[in-house]
């Protein structure tokens, strides 16, 4: 099935008020390509600043706290991001998995409050280089998915998933197509396995060194719905070309 694309930017942390304007800049452009889909997850802090700025446009967060409320000390809950502006919000990026070693369980946990609050989410999965050159890439990814799902999905607000191996994650180096296609079709066989027909509309995104150059090859593979762009999404100029890639 093929589903409508979704390019979703992280800003991980980076972005301050003068860089509104290239938010302002990369919304006013995402209008010219109604066949995509296109967000940006920004850091918490600028969540309302940047809604504010580009109404319309789909504002995320980079996590979200699993409770609704409590002593939570430096944490965001997912009824304060919705507050704040925001309609998704990323979770279990591995540089959460691995900084604040949060386990697949916490992830499915943040999953699940998020989907019920009505924020969108984009969940993460990837595995390291070393599981990768012992052949155990697929296993490896498809365990982590299987533990970090929420129960129940629903089109809206939407769930999906986003495939970073670590190895690619702002290195420049990335999987081959075979590798990817691989990956995403175990990916969509499991969520088919796991959700049924609703399963199939789940959005697998690819993630990693994205970038005008190497985007039409990534979104050329079967099952790539789209693609979480970290260092390439800061700027209009960089990220554009990936959304026109999407939308051709
Ligand atoms: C990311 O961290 O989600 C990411 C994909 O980063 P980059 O595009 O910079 O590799």
């Amino acid at each position: 099935m093929e589903l409508r694309k979704l390019v979703a930017g992280n800003w991980k942390m980076h972005g301050l008020s003068t860089d509104l304007a290239e938010i302002e800049a990369i919304a006013s452009a995402a209008r010219n390509f109604r066949g995509v889909d296109v967000a940006l997850c920004v850091p918490a802090i600028l969540i309302e600043r940047a809604a504010r700025a580009v109404p319309g446009f789909p504002i995320g967060g980079q996590d979200v706290h699993e409770a609704g409320e409590g002593a939570h000390t430096g944490c965001t809950s997912a009824r304060m991001l919705i507050d704040a502006g925001a309609s998704l919000t990323i979770v279990g990026h591995s540089e959460r998995r691995e900084g604040q070693l949060e386990s697949d369980a916490e992830i499915k946990a943040k999953a699940e409050t998020a989907i019920e609050c009505g924020l969108g989410v984009i969940l993460c999965v990837g595995e390291i280089l070393e599981v990768r050159e012992q052949c155990a890439a697929v296993s490896t990814v498809l365990a982590q998915l299987d533990g970090s799902l929420p129960d129940r999905i629903s089109t809206h607000p939407e769930l999906a998933i986003a495939y970073e191996p670590i190895w690619a994650i702002g290195t420049g180096k990335i999987p081959t197509a075979v590798e990817i296609g691989e990956m995403h079709a175990a990916l969509r066989a499991r969520l088919a396995e796991r959700y049924g027909a609703e399963g199939e509309r789940v959005r697998i995104l690819y993630g990693g060194s994205v970038k005008s150059s190497n985007a039409a090859e990534i979104f050329a593979v079967s099952n790539v719905d789209g693609a979480l762009v970290g260092g390439a999404s800061l700027k209009a100029a960089d990220f554009m070309p990936i959304v026109a890639a999407a939308a051709s």
